[in-house]
């Protein structure tokens, strides 16, 4: 047992600082590292000694896997937590860590490589019990044979890449007769984006929801889950309102997904905090995914409902204790929603809308928390994920959940930049996402950019806090019509948010 007094987040923004409270709280050092578009963000500024890693595009900084690792050295730090994104994935980052004699917040390499190839993974969890969305567990490159699979299959199907992600290299077919066709664009997307034209094909599944299990597994074999969380809501396949727990869940199922993860887990000898992704579909019937080998961003809204500070729970297992709890002893209490705060226009398409934040105040009150790594007047920065803040909310049941975040998302007062806030204050207020009755589908079946477009109260206090900013800063600038001008455009904006 090896006790952590000094450690490193190899990240930025909110999950760094997330990391460090913690690690606060535990009477643990910190070390921040940052690029140089970084010297003023918050991560830097909460640690207790900061690296500079380099200039502002990751692979020159946040991605620098052997330079992180000679400061941690130089700097004497014991562990290393990577986030989410930048290294988080990286087998190599996660056995060089290691063989520095530093410990690794995260599962070991093995279970990282294994898990982060869809083929590799369905084969490993194939004599584990866990469901399988029906169709190959292998690489298929003969065109007949595997049309005619995809008709034993039955249409429509999926062809995927074994090495996908971001969903590159996944094409629908719903009619035989275009299967050759699309399983020769697939290759091709496959091998240029990944550089391995490897597919196979599984049945599509109809009205699919996007269900997820979080786990936490100690070095000692015990594996527990904290349930579930539901990320349906999605634009361009990546999760803008996550909740636990999910509105469609019996406790059967609930089980029988618990123990199926649990499984998953076991199959590749996990360690840490990680989660498995299922998709269910309309007969509630579920199928494994894929396992996501990290922290994930909507970690907030498993915590709140069980209580355990995940974060705690990954410093404690990598200094090899014991999981400080069993599967009997956790509940769910309450109900949790997350909604993403991204730098994005949700009017046109969701593009990013990257620029300084001229007006940022965070919502308080009961059953609110706010994970963030941005001030006002801070920039978005160019160079990573435009997400500002995640707003979670907790409350005694869905249906008030669903209300507090409305009251939360209404007191949130951002401009400067245009955000998802109107977009997920849409979905809280949809009778589809109220009902529970959505999937995956939800953006393409009942959103219309114009929907946005009423009046409402907050977004006439935002144009007050405008004007006093306008009136500060005709004071101070001897610009003053760039200033100006960029604040008509943002009052403009915000008078129909
Ligand atoms: P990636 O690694 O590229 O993100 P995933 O396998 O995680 O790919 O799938 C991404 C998304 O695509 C899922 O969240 C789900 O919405 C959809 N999807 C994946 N497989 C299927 C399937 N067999 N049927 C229907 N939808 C699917």
């Amino acid at each position: 047992m090896k006790s952590i007094s000094k450690l490193l987040v190899a990240n930025r923004g909110e999950i760094a600082l997330r990391v460090m409270r913690t690690a606060k709280e535990m009477g643990i050092k910190t070390v921040a590292v940052y690029s140089e578009a970084d010297r003023n963000a918050l991560h830097v500024r909460y640690a207790d000694e900061a690296v500079l890693l380099g200039p502002p595009p990751s692979n020159q900084s946040y991605l620098l896997a052997d330079k992180i690792i000679e400061e941690s050295l130089r700097l004497g730090v014991d562990a290393i937590h990577p986030g989410y994104g930048f290294l988080s994935e990286n087998a190599e980052f996660s056995r060089k860590v290691r063989e520095a004699g530093i410990l690794f917040l995260g599962p070991k390499p093995d279970a990282i490589s294994t898990m982060g190839d869809k083929l590799m993974a369905k084969q490993a969890v194939k004599s584990y019990d866990v469901p399988l969305v029906p169709g190959l567990d292998e690489a298929i490159e003969d065109v007949p044979a595997a049309k005619k699979l995809a008709e034993e299959i039955g249409y429509p199907v999926l062809i995927k890449a074994a090495a996908g992600g971001g969903g590159k290299g996944m094409r629908i077919v719903h009619d035989t007769k275009d299967f050759e066709e699309q399983m020769q664009l697939a290759v091709s997307e496959a091998t240029s984006a990944f550089g391995d034209g490897s597919v196979f094909v599984e049945k599509y599944v109809d009205s699919p929801r996007h269900i997820e299990i979080q786990l936490i597994a100690d070095q000692h074999g015990n594996v527990v889950h904290l349930f579930e969380r539901e990320c349906s809501v999605q634009r361009r396949h990546q999760k803008v309102v996550e909740e636990a727990p999910s509105a469609v869940l019996t406790p059967e199922t609930r089980k029988a997904m618990g123990e199926a993860a649990v499984n998953v887990a076991k199959a590749c000898n996990y360690e840490g905090a990680g989660t498995v992704e299922f998709i269910y579909d309309a007969s509630g019937a579920f199928y494994f995914l894929e396992m996501n080998t990290r922290l994930q961003v909507e970690h907030p809204v498993s915590e709140l409902i069980t209580g355990v500070d995940l974060v705690r729970e990954q410093i404690r297992i990598a200094e090899g204790h014991e999981l400080s709890f069993k599967q009997e002893d956790l509940q769910i209490h309450g109900h949790s929603i997350e909604v993403r705060v991204y730098a994005e226009d949700p009017r046109e398409n969701f593009v990013p809308d990257i620029g300084n934040l001229k007006v940022y105040q965070r919502p308080q009150g009961p059953g609110i928390r706010v994970d963030d790594g941005l001030e006002e007047g801070m920039d978005v920065p160019i160079y990573y994920d435009p997400m500002i803040a995640k707003l979670i909310v907790h409350a005694g049941d869905r249906e008030q959940a669903m209300d507090r975040m409305i009251r939360a998302i209404d007191e949130y007062r951002i401009a400067g930049v245009k955000t998802t806030l109107p977009f997920c204050r849409f979905t809280l207020e949809h009778e589809a996402f109220r009902s529970g009755n959505f999937d995956t589908h939800f953006v393409q079946k009942h959103y219309e950019p114009q929907m946005l477009d009423r009046r409402d109260e907050s977004g006439e206090k935002v144009a007050a806090l405008l004007g006093a900013w306008l009136l500060q800063n005709q004071k101070e600038s001897t610009s003053q019509s760039t200033a100006q001008s960029s604040v008509g455009n943002a009052w403009k904006r915000n008078r129909t948010m």
